[in-house]
């Protein structure tokens, strides 16, 4: 499978420095950060800092090591926040649009984690 990526998207320009942005954590392969217009109390982005596009271009070519990062991450976003159950936070919900159908806007692979506040059921009517 040949996967494509745009180096001139939004989230490729916060990797180089060349826009700002509101780090709450940063790894050695990937970076969490606030959405700019956040849906929930707590909505933070995680992506990879490699080029991937979409989540499944992640999950099918990046390495052991990008993958264990990024998931380490995200366990560590919803432990920042106080969402985790474990430990009597109320929860968060992870979503990663990819392609059209899912009206994915940023070209660059990003899980969205929302929190602080119930989130309703996982989907509304089309
Ligand atoms: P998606 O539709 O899954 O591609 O979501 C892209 C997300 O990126 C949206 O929730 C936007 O609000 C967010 N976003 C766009 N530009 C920025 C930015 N400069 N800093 C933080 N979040 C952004």
């Amino acid at each position: 499978m040949a996967f494509a990526y745009d180096d001139q998207n939004i989230f490729a320009k916060i990797l180089r420095g060349e826009i700002p942005n509101d780090t709450v954590l940063e790894t050695d392969h990937s970076l969490a950060f606030r959405d700019i217009h956040p849906q929930t109390p707590d909505h933070v982005l995680v992506i990879p800092k490699g080029p991937y596009a979409t989540y499944d271009h992640f999950a099918l070519e990046a390495s052991d090591a990008e993958i264990v990062d990024f998931t380490r991450t995200v366990g560590r976003i919803a432990e920042m926040l106080g969402a985790q159950p474990s430990t009597g936070g109320g929860g968060f919900r992870m979503i990663s649009n990819a392609g059209e159908d899912a009206i994915q806007e940023v070209p660059h692979m990003h899980v969205h984690v929302l929190a602080g506040r119930p989130l309703g059921r996982i989907l509304q009517p089309a």
